[in-house]
């Protein structure tokens, strides 16, 4: 297939441009680098089924020829960078879309939405299925990443209902793994560059609120799977190991051996209490399940922020 990866060259774009090559796809990687980095993709340059295009997906899109997939994931998507580009962020779920989907339509591309389990908000139902339509603040600080993918979603699914495109949708619950920038600001990449400094690892809030934390070769598995299947109605993918940030922190300082304190902090606005994803839909639909657990995925990531450092 001829595949267009929107936000190509971000953390799980990049992955997903490796596998795909990996599978004899071809792939174009369409990013305005706004949260990208090059250098994720830098080793895919002078393959001949490779091409990266710098284009923000706000503007009309063009593609020369056939395409087959197109597989929507620009956007800003760790909390400091959407607050850092709240109107970016709005502007590439609503119009990046928008614009993706019209050229799925005059393509007749499959179509694939990068989506989030933030469309959950801080969830009243715990954990959270593909039926809850979630609970979030429109005009909180989030709003701008939440209602952006919640209208992306709705976007998607008119597209399909009434152009018939054939859409999938993935809600994807925190994804981790090699390629983080250390300074995106998410939990993860904070406290392993924190913990091998031996600066003390900044835990918001007293540290109870949950996260469910996926390796990101499972997550590219499950959008392969997903890709390929026939599901076109939202599909949770994310593993539910479910631990407490200050767990996640106190199992980064053993993994690193590092001599670190915890120092707490205060808790960002409309932080979710809670989060973990309710699988089976995927798991029966999909055949999918996660395969790297917390303890080897966080050792891996270690490993690349070390040869980061
Ligand atoms: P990332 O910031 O590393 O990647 C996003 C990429 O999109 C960047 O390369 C950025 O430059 C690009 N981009 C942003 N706006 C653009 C625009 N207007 N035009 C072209 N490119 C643009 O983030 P990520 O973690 O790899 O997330 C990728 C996708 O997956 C996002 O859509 C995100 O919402 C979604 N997602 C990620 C997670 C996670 O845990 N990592 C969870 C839920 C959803
Ligand atoms: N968090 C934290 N310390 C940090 C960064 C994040 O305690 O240095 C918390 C954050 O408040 C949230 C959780 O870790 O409760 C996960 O945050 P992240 O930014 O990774 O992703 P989110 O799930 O909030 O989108």
């Amino acid at each position: 297939m001829k595949i267009l990866i929107t936000g190509g060259a971000g953390f799980i774009g990049s992955h997903l441009c490796d596998f795909l090559l990996e599978k004899g796809h071809e792939v174009i990687c369409m990013d305005n680098l706004i949260t990208g980095n090059m250098d994720n993709i830098a080793h895919l340059f002078g393959r001949k089924e490779f091409s990266f295009v710098q284009h923000d997906v706000t503007n009309y899109i063009y593609v020369a020829g056939d395409l087959d997939y197109i597989l929507h994931f620009a956007s800003p998507a760790s909390p400091k960078d959407y607050l850092m580009f709240p109107i970016q962020t709005l502007k590439v779920g609503a119009l990046g879309t928008h614009k993706a989907l019209g050229l799925a339509r005059s393509k007749g591309s499959k179509f694939l939405l990068a989506s989030t389990s933030e469309c959950y908000g801080d969830p009243l139902i715990h954990p959270q299925p593909e039926e809850y339509w979630g609970n979030v603040n429109p005009i909180g600080l989030r709003g701008v990443y939440d209602e952006a993918k919640r209208f992306a979603e709705a976007t998607t699914m008119a597209y399909h209902r009434y152009h018939g495109i054939d859409t999938r949708i993935i809600r994807i619950f925190n994804t981790y793994g090699p390629r983080m920038r250390k300074d995106d600001g998410r939990a993860i990449p904070n406290f392993i560059t924190q913990a091998l400094s031996g600066q003390a690892l900044t835990v918001f809030g007293d540290g109870s609120q949950t996260r469910s934390i996926c390796y990101v070769s499972d997550l590219v598995d499950g959008i392969y799977k997903l890709m390929n299947s026939d599901v076109d109605t939202p599909t949770n993918i994310g593993n539910p190991e479910e631990m407490t940030i200050l767990q996640l922190a106190e199992k980064i300082i053993a993994i690193t051996e590092s001599e670190s304190a915890i120092a707490f902090k205060s808790l960002p606005e409309d932080d979710p209490k809670v989060r973990r994803p309710d699988i089976s839909k995927a798991r029966k639909l999909l055949g999918w399940e996660p395969s790297v657990n917390a303890d080897e995925g966080l050792r891996r990531t270690v490993r690349y922020f070390k040869e980061q450092i």
